[in-house]
């Protein structure tokens, strides 16, 4: 027998009374993986995430951690996942390692303090251990949230939009401890709104819009996609009536669009030229996630508006 997905989703159904979060998603995130699970605001990620972890209930559809049903076995599942939620929750009265040790028994796990020592360590929480969590700063906090989903070692780790409001040098950090996991043979599932992070960390991707599963590919089939080249400008005068309905206004006389070969650079330029507009700048660069999100995402409204 194969061995179980990490995760598995399938038709998996969330309605609430006013709208459909999640429509008939169905996937599969193989064990060792990292993938990132993208989508604007209200997409349903964190519905799916949730449905996955055990806190809320599907309306229809299963989903399944490490093959065990997140309802039928709920326990198993559950000790096989650690989630860090977006929003910070603690009891403000006890220390980080109160909150570690307390997290550690709701799992049945009473002597785990040289784990809690090794986690708190890599999230460089060593010296706050005694601190009282309302004493802590925000990206604190954080760090904590992330040694909380780790205390009981779960297989699979899911990150729902762990670095927002985080700064560059947590981010990173974060980032060398979680990449560290997943070459140990953790699956990393992370749902985040800074798609250049997506595009470093993740090898597979699949994409909400409005409840529905819209991409699923790995990363490079994504940006293979656009294997476009996106020209930025900046014009001294109006747009070439030539290169109207292509380009994009950025504001402040740039512009922006895509051709499909660096060869096709040449024409964009000639009529810049023939149009008298003068070039202030000229920027000339690959897709990359973006690019091949704000298309899809395009597409999917064009789509619905049919
Ligand atoms: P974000 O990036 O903003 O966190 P998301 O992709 O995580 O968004 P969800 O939080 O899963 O999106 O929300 C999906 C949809 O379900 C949204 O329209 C949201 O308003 C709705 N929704 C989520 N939770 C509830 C709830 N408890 N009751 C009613 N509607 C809800």
């Amino acid at each position: 027998m194969s061995a179980p997905a990490a995760i598995e989703v399938t038709d998996l159904v969330k309605r609430y009374p006013r709208v459909t979060a999640l429509d008939r998603v169905s996937l599969r995130v193989e064990q060792g993986e990292f993938f990132g699970l993208l989508g604007p605001n209200g997409a349903g990620k964190t519905t799916l995430i949730s449905i996955v972890a055990g806190l809320a209930r599907a309306t229809s559809g299963r989903a399944a951690v490490m093959g065990h049903d997140v309802v039928a076995e709920y326990r198993e599942a559950r000790r096989r996942i650690g989630v860090v939620p977006q929003e910070l929750v603690f009891d403000p009265f006890f220390t980080v390692r109160e909150t570690l040790r307390f997290q550690s028994g709701y799992f049945g796990l009473r002597h785990n303090d040289d784990w809690i020592d090794e986690v708190m360590a890599h999230l460089d929480l060593t010296a706050k251990a005694d601190a009282n969590m309302r004493a802590l700063s925000g990206g604190m906090k954080r760090r904590v949230l992330v040694a909380q989903a780790l205390v009981h070692r779960p297989p699979v780790i899911v990150l729902d939009e762990p670095t927002a409001g985080v700064d560059v040098e947590l981010r990173q950090g974060l980032w060398a401890f979680i990449r560290r996991l997943n070459r140990e043979g953790h699956t990393v599932v992370l749902t985040t709104h800074y798609l250049e992070e997506a595009q470093q960390l993740c090898t597979r991707i699949g994409m909400l819009r409005g409840g529905w599963l819209i991409a699923l590919d790995s990363t490079q089939a994504l940006l293979a996609r656009l294997s476009d080249v996106q020209v930025s400008l900046r014009l001294r005068g109006p747009l070439p009536a030539a290169l109207r309905g292509r380009a994009t206004e950025q504001g402040d006389g740039r512009w922006r669009l895509r051709v499909h070969a660096a060869a096709e650079v040449e024409g964009v330029l000639a009529a810049c030229r023939e149009a008298g507009s003068g070039i202030e700048d000229l920027e000339v660069g690959h897709a990359d996630l973006e690019d091949v999100f704000v298309q899809l995402m395009a597409g999917d409204r064009e789509r619905a508006a049919a």
